[in-house]
């Protein structure tokens, strides 16, 4: 049992930066993810000083600590990107998403690391994601990248617990990597999460190759594909084919206290049901009900 769980959404920020801060407090939520910037375009304006400002001052009202908040880079960004000129505009796009992290307060940045677009090998593109972190990471102060496991879609790499592992040990700076674990993608990617004893199994391979230590976030999400189906497709919780079991487990591990957990379910109307269940599971609450009934 464990009361020390964040546990929020990937919240919208229409309108403005500030206004998602508000939007997870609606929710009850203690943990939120956001955009910091469109995330389907290259460029984006400055942070004005009043946006920061104002979510700043919006964490501080509804009781937010950077630890408590997982912002979201690009989907365009492709830290591994086998073109010189595909690398760079992905690296400077990159470095820009840190510091608008730095400018908001925050402290984690999570991106996924890359796709080989079948032109280079796999271990050139790891070493080229290192590289891209360890450049972004001089260049900005106490933001902490953190790679997300993939489903292992098309050519996307960051699948298995062993590439993230050999990302992490090319990077300078260990203090500031960490990567953020979805259970829909590691599902997809092929590791059991149904059972109790599938999930001990899956995150002892996890401690073994990454260790818990780098683990700086969660995404919570189901899954509408097989195990093993590398087809990243998410789903409410306990309504796909991981189930309810896994959702317990991991809130009832205190391995996962004081970092956020985020939900990308796809059904936003439900976040605070879902959010409810979550944070009764983690306080040793009754396992049989679902998040639907909550
Ligand atoms: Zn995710
Ligand atoms: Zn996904």
């Amino acid at each position: 049992m464990s009361e020390n769980k964040f546990i929020g959404a990937h919240v919208s920020v229409a309108g403005s930066v500030d206004r998602a801060v508000a939007r997870a407090h609606d929710l009850k939520a203690t943990a939120f993810a956001l955009f910091t910037k469109n995330q389907r375009q290259w460029k984006a304006a400055a942070l004005t000083t009043e946006t920061i400002d104002n979510f700043r001052a919006a964490c501080e009202r509804y009781g937010y600590a950077s630890r408590q908040i997982l912002p979201h880079d690009s989907y365009l960004i492709n830290l591994g990107h086998p073109t010189r000129e595909g690398l760079e505009k992905s690296r400077e796009a990159f470095i820009d998403e840190m510091q608008r992290c730095e400018h908001l307060g925050l402290s984690l940045l999570n991106f996924h690391p890359s796709s080989h677009l079948q032109q280079i090998a796999e271990d050139e593109c790891l070493a080229r994601i290192a590289d891209s972190i360890n450049l972004a990471l001089e260049k900005t102060q106490g933001v902490t990248a953190v790679i997300e496991n993939t489903a292992g879609q098309g050519s996307n790499l960051g699948f298995r617990f062993e590439q993230l592992a050999v990302i992490i040990d090319r990077v300078d700076d260990k203090n500031r990597v960490g990567v953020c674990i979805d259970t829909c993608h590691a599902f997809a990617a092929g590791y059991d999460l149904r059972t109790a004893s599938a999930c001990a199994d899956t995150f002892k391979a996890f401690a073994d190759i990454v260790g818990f230590h780098y683990l700086r976030g969660m995404h919570l999400n189901d899954a509408k594909t097989d195990c093993g189906s590398r087809v990243d497709r998410h789903h409410s919780l306990a309504l796909g084919k991981i189930g309810k079991t896994t959702f317990a487990w991991i809130m009832a591990d205190k391995r996962f206290d004081g970092i956020p957990m985020i939900l990308e379910t796809v059904k936003p109307d439900i976040w605070p049901q879902e959010i409810a269940w979550l944070k009764a599971l983690a306080a040793g609450g009754n396992t049989a009900a679902t998040p639907a009934e909550s």
